[in-house]
């Protein structure tokens, strides 16, 4: 799929970052320069106010001090719109504190097929790797949440589009199968554009690598928690992502296989409203819950209660 526009698009609406000292008026047309004060004239004032950066909320259209949003997990305070939010950060919002051992931490993929498009794929790999603490686009490990051990999985859409090449399915596989050794639940927190095009038939094969190893896990009756957060699509929707015991969204993320506008040149047909919003998806049946970013954490444990219960009362 075209991995290229996806992100451009994706991203493109969240990292409207305006660095300014004050958040422009919403009416800010309607702003003279009358107004502006004469330079120098409010100097001891100047230096009250906090430096900092601004985002705009795509959906409300706030402006929302950065600070604010990153204590708030990237949740608008104003509308609830959630944000994209990093792998590392996520991860911090769920786990207890200093519980986290990542695994294969250093593991990162080579240009097998040595791609050249616009940029070749390792330009991009570098570039991303540069911009983020990342090496590729999903980070493993084992952590507590509550009083339960679990394997956790979360990726991260900022690298590379949040794309499934061979070290996220490698990644990916080695914890369910640790999970499998363990007797541990499975978390996994997908956000992707789908298989990494620059891998070709190795990002292909790690849709069936990382279901596999799912099977394994299920067969011990261990559980598997997914979890889709915008945007959720492609290979990484047709493999583990919709594969969980219990598959849980966050509010509004767009959820699906193909695009829409890709299912509406093919179908020729319009398209019901909300289609492949997590909402759409909870009233047809893929999803079971929506669950707030801010509420994910204590829903997780409930979660784990109930099943390890179950486990004890032989009803697993
Ligand atoms: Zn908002």
């Amino acid at each position: 799929m075209d991995t290229t526009s996806f992100l451009k698009k994706t991203i493109g609406g969240v990292t409207q970052i305006e660095p300014a000292l004050t958040p422009p008026p919403a009416n800010s047309e309607q702003t003279t320069f009358a107004k502006k004060p004469k330079i120098g004239a409010h100097k001891s004032k100047k230096r009250e106010i906090p430096e900092g950066l601004w985002t705009k909320c795509p959906s409300c259209d706030a402006m929302i001090f950065d600070k604010e949003l990153d204590e708030n997990l990237k949740v608008c305070p104003k509308c609830e719109h959630h944000f994209t939010i990093g792998a590392r950060e996520r991860i911090h919002s769920l786990v207890e504190t200093c519980t986290f051992q990542e695994m294969d931490a250093e593991m990162s993929s080579v240009d097998i097929l040595q791609f050249k498009g616009v940029a070749t794929y390792k330009a991009k790999l570098e570039s991303y790797r540069k911009k983020s603490t990342l090496k590729d686009a999903v980070v493993t490990g084992i952590g507590k949440m509550g009083t339960h051990t679990v394997a956790l999985g979360v990726m991260d859409f900022e690298f590379l589009g949040g794309s499934m090449g061979s070290v996220v399915g490698e990644k990916l596989t080695r914890l369910i199968e640790r999970a499998t050794e363990g007797g541990w639940p499975v978390i996994i927190i997908s956000t992707s554009g789908g298989a990494r095009m620059y891998e070709g038939m190795f990002s292909l094969m790690q849709m069936a690598k990382t279901s596999a190893a799912l099977a394994y896990h299920a067969q011990r009756r261990l559980p598997y928690i997914s979890i889709l957060v915008n945007p959720d699509y492609a290979g990484v929707m047709a493999s583990y992502a919709s594969l969980g015991d219990l598959i849980l969204a966050e509010p509004k993320a767009l959820i699906g296989f193909a695009g829409p506008r890709v299912i509406k040149d093919t179908t020729q047909a319009e398209l019901p409203p909300g289609f492949q919003t997590s909402e759409f998806l909870l009233d047809h049946g893929l999803v079971d819950s929506i669950v707030h970013r801010k509420e994910m954490k204590d829903r997780l444990v409930k979660y784990l209660d109930y099943f390890a219960a179950g486990k004890r009362h032989g009803h697993a």
